[in-house]
């Protein structure tokens, strides 16, 4: 046993920790567990455990099904809410290993970000990355199901505590606490029953198993007390959607942000420009992963905070790209606003990690900012400035994934072949529905 492995059995006996859920994530970043008996901790942690892929979104063909599951000891993590069944219960987070070659999955989303992350450290590199999850919080129905009436609409006021909003958020943020998490902050957004908590940055993995396990929290917490929270990019039509915005920034192995340039105006070396040229130049292809689902594409449209037009800015909240201000070297970094929270967030970060290192090798320059409001540019203005919109909708974003090698690289052969024949499947659903929309528009006038 490493000295990690130890700690995790030491953490189980101290802590009297009944089950463990071994977790992973499919193609899609769908989360998906496995449960074991605290018995099999140790069994877990040197042999790995099997089981059957072919159940699994996008991983395997049934004939090449056999998986085994590793833990990573470091990310142990007592579950802080009480299951009565099964007691107390801690998660790992595994790599999935194709148990036939004993090799790294191909299809395990953890594993690409892991090639990503294995390619910034040959040229020197740490990827630093921010999320700033948005999410609704809604009430279920008297059949538990979930609905869109936002659970601190104003009828709630005299049920009991009047912030019933902020007592919620206060307690996901307790359960992350425990889980490890550092929130720096956390506030009501726009929208009613909208929220949003930020946690500290951190390098590019262990914020995507930290994005994961935000999930699981935030909805496990509103679940308990009978609420539904999603993170469904935009649940409700004309109001502000939910968004993931990124920040990334490169480090080297002393600590020291190549993104920062003192002497630039907007604080950013020419290293970073690049990695912004290099994120813009791959911008529609990122959004079929960043933004995946047909869902997505009714937040990316002007007016609601959320990006629609390539182009980058300063403090612009309509640019794709935002450079925040930064108080101290370490903090000049650059804000992506397209992403949402359905987005797999290893296959996300992935991808923009190697379209920021592909401009890195290629220099590829930024276009010159844009210092305007977006929003209010017509066609020609933003054919005087070249600036190119985001894909419209999910099968456009596909359209562009197909035809972008780098971020196909990124991904890999197998998840880009899975994740482009379901995304076309789930778009093409779609496209055969026939929504509320349209009957309330031409059912009765023809
Ligand atoms: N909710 C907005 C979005 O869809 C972002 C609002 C903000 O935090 O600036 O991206
Ligand atoms: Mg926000
Ligand atoms: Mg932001």
């Amino acid at each position: 046993l490493t000295e990690a492995e130890q700690a995790v059995l030491d953490r189980i006996e101290q802590e009297n920790i009944q089950f463990l859920r071994l977790q992973f994530t499919d193609i899609l970043g769908t989360v998906k567990h496995v449960s074991i008996p605290a018995s099999q901790a140790e069994k877990a942690l040197t042999e790995g455990i099997y089981f059957d892929g072919s159940s699994i979104e996008g991983f395997v063909r049934i004939q090449e099904s056999d998986m085994r599951l590793e833990p990573d000891p470091d990310t142990f993590a007592v579950i802080p809410w009480r299951d009565e069944k099964s007691g107390e219960a801690a998660r790992l987070i595994c790599d999935v290993i194709d148990a036939t070659t004993g090799e790294p999955f191909v299809g395990d989303p953890r594993t690409v970000l892991k090639r990503a992350i294995a390619r910034a450290e040959d040229m020197g590199y740490t990827l630093n990355v921010g999320p700033e999850p948005e999410f609704f919080v809604f009430e279920k129905d008297e059949n538990g199901r979930a609905t869109t009436t936002t659970h601190d609409a104003g009828g709630y006021f005299d049920l009991g505590p009047k912030d019933l909003a902020s007592d919620l958020r206060r307690e996901i943020i307790f359960n992350l606490e425990e889980m490890g998490f550092e929130t720096e902050a956390s506030h009501h957004e726009v929208a009613a029953g909208q929220h949003e908590i930020d946690f500290k940055y951190d390098d590019a993995l262990t914020t995507a198993d930290n994005i994961a396990t935000f999930r699981s929290v935030v909805r496990a917490t509103a679940e308990l007390h009978d609420y539904h929270a999603t993170f469904m990019p935009k649940p409700i039509a004309k109001v502000n959607g939910s968004g993931m915005h990124t920040h990334l920034s490169l480090f080297t192995e002393d600590g020291e942000n190549i993104f920062h340039d003192g002497d630039d105006e907007f604080g950013l070396s020419e290293r970073a420009k690049h990695f912004l040229g290099g994120i813009l130049e791959h911008a529609p292809a990122i959004t079929a992963i960043a933004n995946p689902t047909v869902n997505s594409y009714k937040r990316l449209v002007p007016g609601y905070e959320a990006p629609v037009y390539i182009a980058w800015s300063g403090v612009n909240r309509t640019a794709l790209v935002r450079i925040p201000a930064a108080r101290h070297p370490a903090a000049s970094r650059i804000e992506l606003r397209s992403p949402d929270p359905a987005a797999n967030p290893y296959l996300a970060i992935a991808v923009m990690l190697h379209a920021g290192l592909d401009g890195m090798e290629k220099e590829i320059e930024a276009p010159d900012p844009v210092r305007e409001n977006i929003y209010k540019f017509d066609e020609e203005k933003r054919e005087e400035y070249g600036i190119e919109t985001l894909p419209e909708n999910l099968g456009q974003a596909v359209d562009a994934l197909e035809e972008d090698e780098v971020v196909q690289e990124a991904l890999g052969e197998h998840v880009t072949e899975k994740f482009i024949e379901a995304k076309r499947q789930e778009f093409q659903e779609y496209n055969l529905a026939v929504s509320e929309w349209e009957l309330d528009r031409y059912l009765e006038k023809f």
